[in-house]
């Protein structure tokens, strides 16, 4: 039985960094929102994914740091860490964000509605809370942003004690000895990075050739020279066959240039993949269609259903909070100027290459745009340019001198391709040549901008210069 009907403009499904921000552009435009979570607010990236492994992250960096003082001029005795202070402190930082989120919604007096959504047709969701019937709700519009979830190989389910998804990695009970990480996209890398600066034994498991790899391939060999260097194993080309739970330890069967090997450990990270939530939403009920990784949409973020628009994870990759959200702004913006409440000339499509991706590992990885191999696989001429972090004067200064900075022109139009970094701060750093771009600078425009000193970002300079013969200090 229907306790409550409402009635809005629009109703966001999820409240993730997509369906939050989707929210709140719409409220701000003057439409009547409600959004519907059947968990927590702010989705996986505040409680489950970006936030908290960049709190675990950080700690990391600090017991580095801690350990190699002698490099400043430092020297500290009986350095000790509370691993259970550590993951506390993670989960802090995700409770204050997500708690933020709730004081965002009622700011914007956007109503929340606490339960799961359920497509009973284009225009009407029923939304229950343990297995009953909370609301009905109808709206002019719906925007789908219930995320994705951790991809599961079948037969070697994670079991939440031994073979752990990035949840149980968030929150450990205790320090593992040792831990194979499955998978060297962002989410593995970050853990096995984690886990290694905090002191366990950790293999990295990778199917493709390289590890991280989206990366420009020059950029994933140096990730896995330095991952080497301190003392992380890596198996690339490597097929994991099985996963045997013993007493204290699981033995993964990998397949290893033809041969099976048999790697131990104490826990195993799953970190293969994710998959869109498109189920038990009633979705047959409407006309949406789905993709290979979600559901299908177009540049606006519009489904084959008029009603229904798709945003974030659900809408297939890059799988980024940044990606969600900036989805989240386009879906809200087109769904305005549709009630006439904003103007169509200004709602812009999405633009898939200008889209970031951000590893954090030591060191980080960031890069923007095409790949060297896949700019050359486009048919474009190319010109590239490079600069070493071992001749940057604050690197230096700052003791790190271990990274690269790299850049992609159109030799013929002077568009920058794409740009990809490694080492520190390079996460920041990305962001002046996404603006580049965004704003289509090319090469002369980014030569003739000023950049100062010292910075870091003085390479991304030099990089430019250099693409073009006329690089300073290298
Ligand atoms: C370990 C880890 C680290 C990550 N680090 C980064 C990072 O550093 N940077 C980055 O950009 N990205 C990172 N990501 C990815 C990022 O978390 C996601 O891309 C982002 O959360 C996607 O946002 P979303 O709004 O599409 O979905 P989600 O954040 O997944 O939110 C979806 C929400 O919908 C709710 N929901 C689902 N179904 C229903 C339903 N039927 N009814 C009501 N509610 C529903 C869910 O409870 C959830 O709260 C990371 C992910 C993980 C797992």
């Amino acid at each position: 039985m229907t306790t409550s009907a409402k009635k809005f403009d629009l109703c966001v499904i999820g409240a993730g960094p997509g369906g939050y921000v989707a929210a709140i552009r719409a409220a701000q435009l003057g439409l009547k929102v409600g959004i519907v979570e059947a968990n927590h607010l702010g989705g996986i990236c505040l409680n489950w994914g970006c936030i908290p492994t960049k709190a675990l992250l950080k700690s990391a960096e600090v017991h580095h740091l801690l350990h190699n003082l002698d490099a400043y001029g430092f020297s500290a005795e009986n350095v000790k860490f509370d691993f259970a202070k550590i993951i506390e402190r993670s989960r802090g930082v995700s409770k204050k964000l997500s708690g933020g989120i709730g004081g965002l919604m009622k700011k914007n007096k956007i109503e929340v509605i606490d339960g799961f959504a359920k497509f009973l047709d284009s225009k009407k969701i029923s939304v229950s809370k343990d297995g009953k019937e909370v609301a009905q709700v109808e709206a002019s519009y719906f925007i789908v942003a219930t995320g994705a979830r951790a991809r599961v190989i079948p037969g070697m389910e994670p079991d939440g004690e031994n073979i752990w998804t990035y949840r149980e990695a968030m929150t450990p009970k205790a320090l593992p000895k040792s831990l194979l990480v499955v998978g060297s996209g962002a989410i593995g890398s970050e853990f096995a990075s984690f886990y290694k600066n905090m002191g366990s034994e950790v293999t990295l498991v990778e199917m493709a050739e390289n590890i991280l790899p989206v990366e420009d391939e020059e950029i994933s060999k140096l990730a896995r020279k330095s991952f080497e260097k301190q003392g992380i194993k890596i198996h690339t080309s490597a097929a994991l066959k099985s996963l045997k739970v013993g007493k204290g330890e699981v033995t993964a069967s990998v397949e290893i240039a033809g041969k099976i090997e048999a790697i131990k450990a104490e826990k195993v990270i799953m970190a293969v993949g994710i998959v869109a939530n498109v189920e038990n939403l009633g979705l047959e009920k409407t006309k949406v269609k789905l993709s290979k990784t979600g559901i299908e949409t177009n540049g606006y973020l519009e489904t084959s259903d008029a009603n229904i628009f798709a945003i974030g994870d659900v809408a297939g990759a890059p799988w980024l909070a940044h990606k969600a959200s900036h989805e989240g702004t386009i879906a809200a913006e087109k769904i305005a100027s549709k009630m006439g409440k904003y103007d169509a000339k200004k709602v812009h499509p999405i633009k898939v290459e200008n889209i970031p991706g951000c590893t954090y590992s030591m060191p980080q990885i960031a890069s923007v745009g095409l790949t060297e191999k896949k700019a050359i696989a486009a048919g474009k001429k190319i010109k590239v340019g490079r600069f070493p972090y071992m001749a940057n004067g604050k690197a230096i200064a700052a003791g790190e001198t271990e990274g690269l900075i790299k850049v992609i022109f159109d030799e013929k139009t002077g568009e920058l391709l794409g740009a990809h970094l490694i080492g520190a701060e390079v996460t920041e750093m990305i962001q002046g040549y996404v603006i580049a771009k965004q704003a289509e600078l090319t090469e002369e425009d980014l030569m003739h901008t000023i950049f100062a000193h010292p910075t870091m970002s003085e390479m991304m300079h030099e990089a430019v210069l250099d693409a073009y013969g006329k690089v300073i200090h290298f």
